[in-house]
């Protein structure tokens, strides 16, 4: 479904991925990991063309998305998470998720407000609150489900239990487990090895934006070597 081929980015002269490439396929979840500065935020930026890859492709659903402008490529079906909530804080909860309302999209779950509401049951208490009165853990869930009302194909979640209490991490795992299961493909960039296990098939490891290991938890486990290489532990 998703496919990066050979991607380079910069920050002006700096150099930051160097020729990064993988898939993703349709349904499933994949972690990128590695450490603070590893180049996972701006892989995905370069694959929501927030950072545009001076080198390589990005393919989705078989079109190459390098040089559409972003808002195309949310059109396309790409649903973003950034790691800083985006919310509308003087908007309530459910003005929020209206203001993120697409069309449906064929071959995506498609969602509704009540449907998001049984999915995030902490949103649906508060729909009547403005963004500003919600925790943090709150808003990052209130962030995920404005995206979902887009009706992604694909979902990418930067850091999503970064910063949020353990009750709702656990709450985080699980409805990304839930979102797997209504088919939707995800991608999370992760610093916490025990939370994308829980949700992710697979790991991707990237170390100064060059990808250092792919491949299911399994066979990361039967290579302790790789994680103390390139993992904060
Ligand atoms: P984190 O967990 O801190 O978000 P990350 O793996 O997502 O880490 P990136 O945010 O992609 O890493 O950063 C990769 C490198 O690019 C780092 O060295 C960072 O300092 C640098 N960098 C990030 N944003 C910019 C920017 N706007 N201008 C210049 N350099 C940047």
């Amino acid at each position: 479904m998703l496919e990066l081929e050979n991607v380079h980015a910069f920050y002006g002269k700096a150099h930051i991925l160097g020729g990064l490439s993988f898939t993703v396929g349709r349904g499933e979840v994949v972690a990128l990991l590695g450490r603070n500065g590893a180049g996972k935020t701006t892989t995905m930026k370069s694959v929501m063309q927030l950072v545009r890859p001076r080198e390589g492709r990005v393919v989705f659903q078989g079109a190459d998305l390098v040089g559409r402008p972003a808002f195309r490529v949310a059109k396309a079906g790409l649903g973003y998470v950034p790691e800083e909530r985006r919310i509308f804080t003087d908007l309530t909860v459910l003005e929020n998720l209206e203001v993120g309302r697409q069309p449906t999209r064929e071959g995506a779950p498609s969602w509704s407000v009540e449907r998001l509401f049984e999915l995030f049951p902490n949103l649906a208490e508060r729909r009547g609150n403005r963004g500003k009165a919600m925790s943090g853990g709150e808003q990052q869930m209130l962030t995920i489900a404005r995206t979902l009302m887009g009706n992604p194909l694909l979902l990418l979640l930067d850091e999503p239990s970064e910063g949020i209490a353990p009750i709702i991490v656990e709450q985080m795992a699980a409805t990304i487990l839930e979102l797997k299961a209504e088919g939707l493909t995800v991608v999370i960039s992760e610093q916490n090895l025990h939370f994308a296990r829980a949700v992710a098939d697979r790991a991707i490891i990237i170390e100064g934006g060059e990808k250092k290991f792919d491949g299911p938890f399994a066979e990361l486990d039967a290579r302790p070597e790789v994680s103390d290489a390139y993992l904060a532990v």
